[in-house]
């Protein structure tokens, strides 16, 4: 079992895992209010189905995909829908929510179990579908679609990232310590679905407790190879992990389906699990509390819906040296101006950073030292394409593949002038999609 990784560029940022990567999962109380979210995946926002006064359960069916690329959304609580409202999401944009105040008394209604064995592969990816499950590795992109490549693509190879690369994450950790068994269960029948005989678990070095538990537990049956990477940002990047585990590069534009493989996240195989085994629909978030300016810093199981604020009020609130919070991983979430934020089911992380965390310094003109070109695991040109970005000269961002960054804040986290070259690739990316959007 070597230590592999990918080819060039990547970082190392100091890790802060030991804040929480020795607390088991403990599931959240249901709070006081509930704000479940229509859009919580990369496509079109659910069709509501409920009206005030509903009654609903843990369960329920609220709101119906809306087109391929859309997922369902259920009931994470027993309660009453007091109404459909407009609040602000993580990122600040104005979203529909279904507002639920959860009852004292909680009911499920989730869907039958289904024996992975004695089902068909269309039957175990139409309950995917139905539970609304989106992938946990930060894209949220409806995981049946993923798992439904066109008949032209052969896929060969399944990969669970289970690297976690970004600091003071460790929920993916937690779940292989805490429920190793139920992560190869929905790694298998992911397996299943994509008539695979072999699938790979990617983890980083630092995490050998996991890699440990994870090699015990497939000892004797040795469908599933657990593959120890090299700890580097971003290893959990698609492109880095199959250059990593499979030695394969996926080119320019192209999709990890075009060389064969399907990554998918550690969390999004447990769902998987849980709902064929349990018949549970995506209705909570695993997700990790930290930083230094949080109280009692804690990995947790939260309903969907549940305010960041009483995320962080459950965990004992604030240092007064707080000063910034994150929704997601220092390198690649998105800073809050409103603790009303819900969590949705992508979230991974709710961070809770201080002054000494947060390196700061005034941005200053470009020193052409090359650093953010070094480092960037996929080869662009941060400096140029920021550049180009904020002179809006889109069409040559385009010809330099400015739509393949996969935003993972190396480049801005390594660059000496502090330039927020992740924020210009971020604005650039989406007025080139845009414009290829109004070209077709
Ligand atoms: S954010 Fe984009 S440009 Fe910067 S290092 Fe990551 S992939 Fe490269
Ligand atoms: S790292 Fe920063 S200062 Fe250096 S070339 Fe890139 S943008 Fe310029």
């Amino acid at each position: 079992m070597g230590k592999k990784t990918f080819a060039s560029g990547g970082v190392h940022p100091p890790e802060f895992k030991e804040l929480t990567e020795q607390l088991a999962l403990e599931v959240m109380p249901i709070p006081a209010r509930i704000a479940v979210p229509l859009s919580q995946c990369l496509g079109k926002p659910a069709k509501t189905l409920v009206k005030k006064g509903s009654e609903v359960k843990t369960g329920t069916l609220i709101a119906e995909a809306d087109g391929i690329i859309s997922a369902p959304v259920h009931s994470p609580v027993t309660g009453n829908v007091t109404g459909i409202g407009r609040e602000h999401s993580g990122n600040g944009a104005l979203q529909d929510v279904v507002l639920i105040r959860p009852s004292d008394r909680q009911e499920k209604d989730f869907f039958q179990p289904i024996e992975p064995a004695g089902a068909s592969t269309e039957e175990l990816l139409e309950r995917i579908r139905l539970a609304g499950i989106v992938g946990q590795g930060g894209a949220a992109f409806p995981t049946y679609v993923k798992l439904s490549p066109p008949e032209e693509k052969k896929i060969d190879s399944l990969i669970i990232n289970a690297c976690e690369c970004e600091p003071y994450l460790t929920r993916d950790y937690r779940l292989m310590l805490d429920r190793t068994s139920d992560l190869l269960s929905g790694t298998r029948i992911i397996m299943k679905i994509l008539n695979l005989r072999k699938g790979y678990i990617g983890i980083e070095d630092n995490k050998p407790e996991a890699v440990r538990k994870l090699l015990q537990s497939t000892e004797s049956d040795k469908d599933i190879e657990i593959i120890s990477l090299k700890t580097k940002y971003p290893q959990g990047g698609e492109k880095m992990l199959i250059k990593a585990v499979l030695n394969r590069e996926v080119p320019q534009g192209k999709l990890p389906m075009d060389v064969g493989a399907v990554v998918q996240n550690t969390g999004t195989a447990v769902a998987v699990h849980d709902a064929v085994i349990k018949g549970e629909p995506a209705i909570t978030a695993a997700l990790t509390v930290s930083g230094k300016g949080i109280r009692n810093p804690r990995n947790l199981i939260v309903p969907v819906g549940t305010s960041v604020k009483d995320v962080i009020d459950f965990c004992g609130g604030i240092h007064e040296t707080a000063t910034r919070i994150i929704v997601g991983g220092p390198m690649m979430g998105t800073t809050q101006h409103s603790v009303k934020s819900p969590v949705v089911k992508a979230t991974s992380g709710i961070l809770v950073l201080t002054e000494e965390e947060i390196p700061r310094g005034r941005e200053t003109a470009c020193l052409k030292c090359g650093r953010c070109v070094s480092v960037c695991a996929l080869n662009l040109l941060p400096t140029r394409l920021a550049r180009l970005s904020r002179l809006g000269r889109f069409e040559e961002a385009e010809k330099l593949h400015i739509t393949t960054c996969m935003e993972c804040g190396t480049c801005a986290y390594e660059c000496p002038a502090h330039i927020p070259l992740v924020q210009w690739m971020r604005l650039g990316k989406r007025a080139v999609l845009r414009m290829q959007r109004n070209r077709n």
